[in-house]
């Protein structure tokens, strides 16, 4: 007879795994939808469905057993837990076998005190949840593993899955690339031609995905991709797909984590299709409804002002909202004019005290290079987010004694370019105020010692 270890190390993978998600109806319709069937809305009235958790199984280990075990998993190697993602497991998709996870060690990235840059802007404690520092360079890596894992646990259960497909502004698709990639599913890509960066339109294609460039903005990208999806049995990998919610929510579990439990007094996120707005916002739900924390934060939604339908709307109390054709923004990844999760960021905004503000071309260039010489390396959508708080503090609406939590979404190493026309101030109709271009001399040591020390005096 076999002999049982005295502690067997918890396996919720087990069919007596006590905990359980499933697909229902974001507007409420009754009903549970298994998250192994593929299906994006509600049989019922056509809305989006959402994830939902047993919160009473979740309930049955207390706040502090929680923290404990998140705590113990935490960077750690049992696989596949010390991924930022699946040591949450029990909270995010409890259904997928640790066998078909298919998992970079997405998460865990570094919460950056900002130091420098707080005291620039007037708070005394900003922190930058550097959410890019990740396998392909954005926050997209946290809800991909969920969404890739789950298309590999179908598969494996004989549901035929030919290929996974998304439309994106460049993040996206360099995520469902390179998870299918790992895991060996075809993958489908489809982009607005000549609005993602170089860096984004080389990584689905050095992942092998077949990248499809069409001549149209995001928007027109996702009407194909949805029209292919329903009328084709290949799986859609947008955030309509709630499950990359569920990945991306423990962005605010890993903040909190981080702070030791400890809940910030104000979080700001860039939002485009409004996926993550609502991820975060529904990590802070859970936690309370679990008890690990006793608060929320205040939450605010920052928008390129080129690209701002939810802006728009919150300055109608969210009584209207109509989609918009966004211009064209140097914050490319939130070039959006008609929000998939609309109705789930509205949903999520007003059950926190929140507001939603805008930052316009200049400004968000210039938060991303005022903040760089401080040590980051921003992407624009992360400019995005540091003009508008620079705005909130100057207003009142963050005071200087307040936790600030800036979500910084992708890593700037894909936006050279951007960087590069800023500092060589060919960004048209812009300043470039914190331009810092290099000195070009023949190579002798006069030159260059004269070019120093004359560049020393001008900072003094
Ligand atoms: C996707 C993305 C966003 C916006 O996230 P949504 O969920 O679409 O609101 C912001 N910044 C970057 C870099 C992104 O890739
Ligand atoms: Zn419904």
């Amino acid at each position: 007879m076999a002999t049982m270890p005295l502690s067997q190390p918890m396996d919720t993978t087990h069919p007596a795994s006590p905990f359980r998600a499933w697909f229902a109806c974001a507007a409420g319709c009754a009903g549970e939808i298994p998250l192994n069937q593929i299906s994006y809305y509600c049989p019922k009235c056509g809305s989006l469905l959402d994830v939902h958790h047993d919160t009473t199984a979740l309930r049955t280990r207390s706040p502090e057993e929680w923290k404990r075990l998140f705590d113990d998993r935490y960077c750690r190697t049992t696989y596949p837990y010390g991924s930022g993602v699946w040591g949450k497991k029990e909270m995010v998709c409890p259904a997928v076998d640790n066998a078909n996870v298919v998992s970079m060690y997405e998460g865990s990235s570094n919460l950056f005190w900002a130091e420098r840059l707080g005291k620039q802007v007037g708070l005394n404690e900003l922190w930058v949840k550097q959410c890019g520092n990740s396998h392909t360079g954005s926050f997209k890596d946290l809800g991909m593993t969920v969404l890739v894992s789950m298309v590999k646990q179908m598969i494996s259960e004989g549901t035929r899955v030919p290929a996974v497909a998304c439309a994106s502004t460049g993040d996206t698709s360099a995520a469902l690339a390179a998870y299918c990639a790992a895991a060996g599913i075809p993958a489908i890509v489809i982009l607005p031609r000549n609005k993602v960066s170089t860096a984004q339109l080389i990584q689905p294609m050095a992942n092998g995905a077949l990248t499809l460039s069409l001549d149209t903005d995001f928007d027109g990208c996702m009407r194909v991709v949805r029209e292919l999806c329903t009328k084709e049995n290949i799986y859609l990998a947008n955030s309509m797909n709630s499950l990359r919610i569920e990945g991306q929510k423990t962005i605010s579990i890993e903040i909190v984590q981080q702070f030791d439990w400890a809940v910030p007094d104000v979080v700001v996120v860039p939002g485009g299709n409004l996926g993550n707005i609502s991820a975060i916002g529904r990590g802070f739900l859970l936690m309370q409804e679990l008890g690990i924390i006793t608060k929320l934060p205040r939450l605010v939604c920052a928008q390129a002002q080129r690209a701002n339908p939810l802006y728009r709307s919150f300055l109608t109390n969210y009584q209207e909202f109509h989609p918009i054709k966004a211009k064209k923004t140097l914050a490319s990844a939130i070039q959006i004019g008609d929000p998939v999760s609309i109705h789930r960021a509205v949903k999520v905004l007003t059950a926190f005290e929140s507001i939603v503000e805008q930052a316009n071309e200049e400004e968000l260039a210039d938060a991303a290079a005022l903040a760089d010489q401080t040590g980051l390396f921003n992407c624009p959508h992360t400019g995005v987010a540091l003009a508008v708080l620079a705005k909130l503090v100057h207003r009142g609406w963050v005071r200087p004694h307040e936790r600030v939590v800036v979500i910084s979404t992708a890593n700037g190493l894909k936006f050279t370019d951007f960087k590069r026309r800023y500092h060589e101030g060919k960004l048209r109709g812009l300043q470039s105020r914190h331009a810092n271009r290099p000195v070009e001399l023949p190579a002798e040591y006069t030159k260059a010692r004269d070019a120093i020390f004359a560049a020393l005096e001008k900072q003094q």
